[in-house]
């Protein structure tokens, strides 16, 4: 049986040794949460946001324990695992507790022409569902949907990401305290061979955060099933920084946007477009304020950022800055990792030709930053627009207006104005990406409703308004001259003036037509 090893990233101590599951445990872990499912599915909604609102109190009672856990695998600083983790779940299963049942009750759909029948969505959960994360958020990102899942009455197998296994466990754990029916959420521990497998076990839907190349593949494995998938993926996030920015604000923006996570986010800001005319005193302020930058292990408790998380990721990083190196790009600062190779350092790249750098166009997921300028309004927009990501992007301004035109331009999920990455933690307003950042949304209404099939229900308003339709067979000459003339209302406009009137008209003649049809 093969185990899977944790490690903290910023020492390289062993934390745990733990038994990767077998695939061929697999066919049980979902046959026994179909049985979970069908009794949670019976519950109430009411019942559902008791037992969510138990998970919270669950988590507050650990909620260092569960910190200590975030910081000591993930790597990093106390506070982001506290205040970037933690206490956005707090938010979220609030959220959904006190919404869930009103987002999932049947919601009427208004009918323009055929006043005597009502119509209405009816929601009913996916089933089985599976939950495929990554370690850069173990907590919120996995948990947030873990809770989505449940609140619609969903059964889940989750696999966190196989570099934070001990952060899944925790979620694992308090679920179980907080009394769910026993297998409803089931956690599995391996590595992509092990996501391969539990898609082939065909779960109602597949909802995945990770990277493009994973996500590609899931999509085409499940695609062989017809498995439907909700992929966020990655991103390569613009910053604009309008003429008119407040320097100090629009620095440290950059700094926290860029740098936050050690810029481990999908939402980091990855590139900044600066208006040329206030570049030079940006670009000052701004290194000033990276140097400031605490850069330190996980266990002291006042670093700003931490160590880099994956190994592989450092390769990523060399590669993009030899490139920059080679293209003789200017660094603003850094560029380099630690000594012991364990942090990289915070760097800002700028220069001629930096556009056509990797650096520039591929997801870097670390904390190095690429700076160009713009001269026009037009210009800023069709920079952030370039490349294949689209995420997030963040505009400084101080004239709102201004903002929000430009935001409608901006090919993305999701444009902050003053304000950047932190909407990916909210509860209440969706998140998701365009182009190669994914398909589908997570959190809000809409995040919520992708976890229930669609019902269209459709019935007659008074069981006396049952008749046959018009349309029904037998097809004869004055039917077809009907519905001829009946075209004609929409040339004059009548449907949209009077649109209870045709309506009256169809019900009566379908009155006294009704013996006439087969
Ligand atoms: P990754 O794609 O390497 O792995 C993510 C998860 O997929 C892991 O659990 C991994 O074991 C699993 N996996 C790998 N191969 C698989 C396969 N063939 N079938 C099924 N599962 C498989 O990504 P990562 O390195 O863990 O995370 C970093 C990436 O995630 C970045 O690109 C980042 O932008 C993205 N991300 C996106 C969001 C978002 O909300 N859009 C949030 C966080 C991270």
């Amino acid at each position: 049986m093969s185990v899977l090893i944790s490690r903290n990233p910023a020492t390289g101590e062993k934390l745990a040794e733990l038994q990767v599951t077998v695939e061929a445990s697999l066919p049980a872990v979902f046959e026994k949460a179909a049985v979970a499912q069908r009794k949670w599915s019976a519950f109430l909604p009411k019942e559902r946001s008791e037992t969510l609102l138990r998970l919270r109190e669950t988590i507050l009672q650990h909620i260092d324990e569960i910190t200590e856990t975030i910081v000591s695998e993930n790597g990093k600083p106390h506070f982001e695992a506290m205040a970037h983790e933690v206490i956005p779940t707090l938010d979220l299963i609030t959220f959904y507790a006190k919404n869930a049942p009103k987002i999932l009750a049947d919601r009427s759909i208004p009918l323009t022409l055929l006043k005597h029948r009502a119509s209405y969505y009816n929601y009913w959960p996916l089933g089985v569902v599976t939950v495929i994360s990554p370690w850069n958020y173990p907590w919120l990102l996995p948990l947030g949907e873990i809770v989505m899942a449940l609140s619609a009455g969903n059964a889940v197998v989750f696999k966190p990401s196989e570099v934070t296994p001990l952060v899944g466990l925790k979620i694992q754990a308090m679920v179980d305290l907080a009394l769910f029916p026993s297998n409803l959420m089931q956690t599995v521990i391996g590595a992509g061979e092990l996501g391969a497998a539990i898609i082939e076990q065909k779960p109602a839907k597949i909802f995945f955060t990770g990277s493009v190349p994973t996500g590609k593949k899931i999509m085409a494995q499940a695609a062989k099933h017809l498995i439907p998938v909700n992929l966020e993926l990655g991103g390569k996030d613009a910053l604009i920084i309008l003429p008119d920015a407040d320097l100090d604000f629009a620095t440290s923006a950059a700094v926290w946007g860029g740098y936050t996570n050690a810029g481990q986010m999908c939402a980091s800001v990855e590139r900044i477009l600066v208006h040329d005319s206030i570049c030079g005193p940006f670009q000052e302020l701004l290194v000033k304020k990276l140097a400031r930058l605490r850069q330190g292990p996980s266990g002291s408790r006042d670093n700003d950022l931490g160590p880099v998380t994956l190994e592989r990721q450092k390769t990523i990083y060399e590669d993009q800055i030899a490139e920059a190196h080679a293209a003789k790009a200017h660094f603003l600062t850094g560029g380099e990792l630690s000594q012991d190779r364990r942090y990289m350092k915070p760097t800002l790249i700028t220069g001629e030709g930096i556009e056509n750098l990797k650096v520039y166009h591929e997801e870097t997921f670390g904390p190095v930053v690429a700076l160009t300028t713009f001269h026009t309004t037009p210009e800023a927009i069709q920079k952030a627009n370039s490349g294949r990501y689209g995420l997030l992007a963040s505009i400084i301004t101080r004239d709102l207006t201004e903002g929000e035109r430009i935001a409608k331009q901006l090919q993305v999920g999701s444009v902050l104005i003053n304000e950047v990455c932190y909407t990916a933690g909210l509860a209440e307003t969706p998140w998701g990406g365009v182009k190669d950042s994914g398909i589908g949304r997570t959190h809000s209404a809409a995040g919520l409703l992708e976890f229930v099939n669609v019902r269209h229900i459709h019935k007659p308003r008074l069981s006396w308004l049952t008749f046959k339709s018009l349309w029904w067979f037998p097809y004869t000459q004055p039917q077809y001259k009907f519905f001829r003339a009946f075209a004609e209302l929409y040339r004059r406009g009548w449907i949209r003036k009077f649109s209870l009137f045709p309506a009256f008209v169809v019900t009566f003649i379908r009155l006294i037509w009704r013996e006439k049809r087969l």
